[in-house]
């Protein structure tokens, strides 16, 4: 099921650049195709006065490129001055939401072969997000010298002072930009005009009649949506749906889209809230919206809130909108039609996945991880499948994702933890005598919750294991982020005597160095390195040069993705702890590995 005219389709984490809210807001600033705004310039002068560097600029970051929307101290003031990636730092801030700093950008791994090191002579950088009101980051204000530099708090809390001023500087550039009254796509009233109807309302006499009554509509999954069939049509749906919302009420002013899906509607007079968001309810289902000779059924959150006596026009828009913010994070989105693409199986999916651990529909499979000197087994990987019904087995780099993004992974995780812990208690009764132990892989999603550790706990103590028996594998997602709250959690891992194994490592951004500063105890080698030993001779001494350093950092190696005995050998060779692949076995059902152990244990 999961095939679409053959092609497997790949669902990757989301990427922070293409969040496509983030997109739109950026979309919506209109400055992807102008030269450097004069306003915004003399933030970047103020910058590079009071911190002493001789470049400073505002960049906004789209997709694939970095836009300059302010400057100093770069060559080029009228023309559009358009960066790619190559040459970009800022892009950095936005991907990792946060500020980002180097003091020497020879030396540091993110930056060394970025070509701005090179043509503009960017030896030192700090810059800071630069975010909208409605929480996108859509840019960063930075700092830059050509010689190295330690940058201070005080520094970084100048860039931030002056990126808010920027954003203000943005805000406005915006509502000039449509008058301030009207949104450019809809027509609709913005909110201050919609505020201003809603007051008339309440002073009129139709409010002496009856009620008023504000709706806030959320569209349901039309971000999805956008992604399966493109902005454009994204676009279309809207503005017909704001036609339908303003032919419920007759009246123009009432309607106003606040947010890119989301809506705010108005009634005055006798009706009740019921009957009005049923007759919206209707309009917005009947007849059927089509795009492009598609029909494309669109539903959506509807909360109604009504006027008491005494209670002013905004502080009623921000009741209905509050509700609907609490309503949507409980409300699961519902299926919403024929879509197609990545985005139809991944909404799917994301329907699908939520609660297939109570479905029984999960199951572990076992890959074991050899010590490569003596052929014995150390541990085994529990692997997670998952058999659909409907779609068949799906393949955990396609579901793992979706449920990151969905929350289900946290269950779904703690169900991975619960039956890893008791099959190996199980095996390990079986074979006394063979010290094995049981590596589970978690997310960043799990980690972020406080009760990760807890539950961690609980797991070993259902099954009556020592800490020791478990390893978690953990990627650099999970403490890149380096927020108190993973770390803590991480610590008080390692503290119970968890082992602590790092995933997937030279697929990140981190260098070794860096990872150590985390209480890790194994790096797993990508499987990326290993399959180019024997062909690529930099892959190899990459591998014989990470095996030493983290041995020297007091790490131990596994290697991952060996299929064959070159690679074994180079290996072993090169002093690598422990070896993973089908080479020596493909992950298999729980129920083949005491064969496994008896193959392997002695
Ligand atoms: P991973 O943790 O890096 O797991 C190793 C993957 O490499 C497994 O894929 C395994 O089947 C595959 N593999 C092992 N040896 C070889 C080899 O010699 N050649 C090749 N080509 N592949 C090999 P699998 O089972 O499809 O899992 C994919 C990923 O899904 C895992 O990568 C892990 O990141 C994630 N995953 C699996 N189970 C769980 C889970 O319970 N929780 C979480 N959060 N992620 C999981
Ligand atoms: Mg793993
Ligand atoms: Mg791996």
């Amino acid at each position: 099921m999961l095939q679409a005219e053959g092609q497997r389709i790949n669902l990757r984490a989301p990427d922070p650049l293409l969040d496509p809210a983030r997109l739109d807001a950026l979309r919506e600033l209109d400055l992807l195709e102008s030269a450097p705004q004069d306003s915004l310039s003399k933030l970047n002068d103020i910058a590079s006065a009071v911190l002493g560097v001789p470049v400073s600029a505002l960049s906004l970051i789209s997709w694939d490129r970095q836009i300059t929307a302010g400057m100093n101290g770069l060559i080029g003031t009228t023309e559009v001055l358009d960066t790619p990636f190559s040459h970009s730092f800022c892009h950095h801030v936005v991907r990792a939401g946060e500020p980002f700093v180097v003091e020497d950008s020879r030396k540091h791994p993110l930056v060394m072969d970025n070509l701005a090191v090179r043509d503009d002579e960017i030896i030192a950088y700090a810059g800071v997000p630069v975010r909208l009101e409605n929480g996108e980051c859509v840019g960063a204000f930075c700092a830059c010298d050509h010689k190295p530099r330690r940058w201070t708090d005080a520094d970084l809390a100048t860039l931030g002072n002056l990126a808010t001023i920027a954003v203000d500087v943005l805000e406005l550039h915006r509502i000039k930009r449509d008058g301030g009254m009207r949104d450019t796509l809809t027509g609709l009233p913005r909110r201050a005009l919609f505020t201003e109807r809603v007051r008339s309302m309440l002073d009129s006499d139709e409010f002496a009649m009856g009620s008023v009554t504000v709706v806030a509509v959320d569209l349901q999954a039309f971000r999805l949506f956008n992604e399966a069939w493109g902005h454009e049509a994204g676009d279309k749906i809207l503005t017909e749906v704001a036609r339908r919302f303003r032919d419920t009420t007759g009246d123009p002013e009432a309607v106003c889209r606040v947010a890119g899906d989301e809506f705010l509607i108005a009634n005055a007079g006798p009706e009740d809230a019921e009957s009005f968001v049923g007759r919206l309810q209707q309009m917005l289902a009947s007849p059927q919206i089509r795009i492009d000779g598609v029909d494309q059924p669109v539903s959506a959150l509807f909360v109604a809130t009504t006027s008491k006596p005494g209670v002013d026009a905004a502080e009623l828009i921000d009741d209905a909108l509050a509700t609907l913010a609490a309503t949507k994070t409980t409300a699961t989105e519902q299926a919403i039609g024929p879509l197609a693409g990545p985005a139809m199986e991944r909404l799917r999916l994301r329907n699908a996945i939520s609660g297939a651990e109570r479905r029984d529909e999960l199951a572990l499979h076992y890959q074991p991880l050899l010590d490569l000197q003596t052929g014995r087994v150390h541990s085994l990987e529990a692997l997670l499948r998952w058999e659909h019904p409907e779609l068949g087995s799906v393949s955990p780099v396609d579901f793992i994702p979706v449920a990151e993004t969905t929350g289900a992974i946290v269950p779904i995780g703690e169900w991975v933890l619960r039956r890893a812990c008791s099959d190996l208690a199980n095996w390990r009764a079986e074979f006394p005598d063979i010290d094995v132990t049981v590596a589970v892989n978690v997310a960043p999603e799990q980690v972020r919750l406080p009760s990760f550790d807890a539950a961690v706990g609980a797991a070993l103590d259902a099954a009556g294991l020592p800490p020791g028996a478990l390893a978690l594998e953990i990627t650099e997602r999970t403490i890149l982020t380096d927020r108190p709250g993973e770390r803590r959690t991480i610590d008080a891992l390692q503290a119970r005597g968890v082992d602590l194994h790092l995933d997937d490592f030279g697929t990140g951004y981190s260098s070794l160095g860096y990872l150590t500063r985390f209480p890790l105890d194994v790096i797993k080698i990508d499987r990326m390195f290993v399959s180019r030993i024997g062909t690529d001779e930099r892959a190899t001494a990459l591998i014989a040069g990470i095996i030493a350093m983290a041995h020297s950092l007091g790490l131990q190696t596994v290697a991952e993705g060996i299929e064959d005995a070159t690679q074994r050998d180079a290996l072993t060779e090169m002093g690598c702890d422990f070896g993973q692949g089908f080479l020596f076995a493909r992950p298999s059902p729980g129920d083949d590995v005491p064969d496994l152990l008896r193959q392997f244990g002695g």
